[in-house]
């Protein structure tokens, strides 16, 4: 057989086990299936990763937990929700990933953002295992009470397996500050301590400047990274952002301070576009309507008449949000909200960089189409883990019972970002897949878990 056909019996021979052990899991299946195919070669270099069945045992979670979460909601009734805890993989470090909690969280979703987890956590330098989890509640339409019932609710339960040296959840979809703050009150009184169980946590108790901005800050700063790479900036450039949540806030706001220009901003109900850009006062006016009156995009074309609010439109076969002409786009709103008709609108659009802040945003036809014209594309487990990176910078000082200032904080950020960028690449050149971010975050990743993997013998 030719090594061509030998990757493909490989190929299938791996993919339908796993499709075969986790049926109906297609965001998993997909998740894995970018990784297999970026670390073939790695796989096929080092007889060591073959002998050890070192992929076959990383694409099955250490543990899973799930559970029943009842609360009472405002008018007496009572209310049920499933829970989870995917603890993916401790081989570098004690499991961290964050908790989701959106009406489509279910098994395979938990599995695919744990899965992501291993290698972005890797890829930080940082200590941290995966692990990924959250409920299918959701916060929107919730009064606060409701909200903290059920996460004190969530955290009886959850508590009994997570510990600050066993598993440190942190924020994610529907999970900010105010979720954090009913979770760790609940975790202090359960176990009668105060320690470092969850980052993400209000800087007065235990959190850590910059952890809010953190994710949105590292995905601009690794894009600024990629375009220095080509002798370029984000100075000037016009970027279409998805989302209005954390990640996409604080996204907007670092590339203002680069001297770059948004156009767009998006939740589940459809997207704005002001081609006057979205300066400092207006981000100021998403950050209240979505951090504090809990409130729609479709109210920031009332309040600008330079914006157009864009419904969504769920039966349609892309996603408009992509088809403006834009130099860089940065998905972060949710994962696969950008496919392959989307792809073709950003290259017709003659975008030059595409970097993800959610997790998966892309599908698979739709980077291959980018990278195949030559758009320059960053995948989330690196140009998103500047979040988890601060949530280990949370928990070192949670440790040490120190606070660091945000430019200590903000430049250790920078470094990680910078570091992870380079990582990338010279993992990517040394597999012959130069300038492949892809290729490269998946392989640098792989290699430092599954050579601690070998190391621990085998569990
Ligand atoms: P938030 O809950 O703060 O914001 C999510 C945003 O995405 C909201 O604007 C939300 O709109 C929108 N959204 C969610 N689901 C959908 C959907 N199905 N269709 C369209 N829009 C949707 O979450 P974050 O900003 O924290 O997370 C965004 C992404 O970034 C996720 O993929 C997350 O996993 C990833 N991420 C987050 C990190 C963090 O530190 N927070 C770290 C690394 C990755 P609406 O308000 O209508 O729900």
């Amino acid at each position: 057989m030719e090594n061509g056909q030998v990757q493909r019996v490989m190929e299938d021979s791996f993919m339908n086990r796993l499709k075969k052990n986790s049926p109906g899991e297609s965001e998993f299946h997909q998740a894995v299936y970018e990784v297999y195919e970026s670390v073939l070669p790695v796989i096929e270099r080092h007889e060591e990763y073959r002998s050890n069945q070192v992929l076959e045992r990383i694409v099955e979670p250490e543990r899973i937990v799930s559970f029943r979460v009842t609360w009472m909601d405002d008018n007496g009734v009572p209310q049920v929700n499933r829970g989870y805890r995917v603890q993916m993989n401790s081989a570098i470090g004690p499991y961290k990933g964050g908790l989701r909690f959106h009406p489509s969280v279910n098994q395979s979703i938990l599995k695919f953002l744990g899965f992501e987890q291993i290698f972005k956590n890797a890829l930080t330098s940082l200590p941290l295992g995966g692990g990924k989890g959250g409920s299918n509640f959701d916060p929107k339409g919730k009064s606060d009470g409701e909200v903290m019932r059920f996460c004190q609710n969530f955290m009886l339960e959850l508590s009994k397996h997570i510990g600050h040296r066993i598993d440190i959840p942190a924020g994610d979809i529907g999970v900010g500050g105010r979720e954090i703050g009913y979770m760790y009150g609940m975790y202090r009184k359960i176990e009668n301590q105060f320690s470092g169980v969850l980052t993400g946590k209000g800087v007065k108790w235990g959190g850590s400047l910059i952890r809010p901005e953190a994710t949105g800050y590292g995905l601009i700063y690794f894009s600024q990274y990629m375009l220095q790479n080509i002798g370029d900036s984000l100075e000037g450039k016009t970027c279409i952002v998805s989302g209005s949540g954390n990640v996409a806030q604080y996204a907007i706001e670092k590339i203002l301070e680069l001297g770059g220009k948004v156009i767009t901003a998006s939740d589940s109900s459809g997207y704005i576009l002001d081609e006057a850009g979205i300066d400092s006062d207006k981000l100021e006016y998403i950050k209240a309507l979505k951090n504090e009156r809990r409130g729609r995009i479709s109210e920031y074309a009332d309040q600008y008449a330079s914006a157009t609010f864009f419904p969504a439109d769920r039966s349609a076969d892309h996603n408009p949000i992509w088809a403006h002409k834009a130099d860089c786009a940065f998905p972060c709103a949710t994962q696969n909200e950008l496919n392959a008709h989307d792809a073709n609108n950003l290259v017709q659009g003659n975008v030059m960089l595409v970097a993800e802040g959610a997790n998966m945003p892309c599908t698979p036809e739709a980077i291959n189409i980018l990278r195949d014209n030559g758009v320059m594309y960053a995948p989330g487990k690196a140009s998103n883990a500047g979040g988890v990176a601060t949530s280990g910078l949370e928990m070192v000082q949670n440790y040490s019972g120190s606070h660091w200032t945000s430019e200590e904080v903000d430049r250790r950020l920078q470094v990680i970002m910078k570091n992870i960028h380079d990582n990338c690449l010279h993992a990517a050149q040394t597999y012959n897949s130069n300038n492949d971010y892809m290729s490269g975050a998946n392989i640098a990743g792989f290699i430092k878990v599954a050579d601690a993997m070998i190391a621990q013998g085998l569990l």
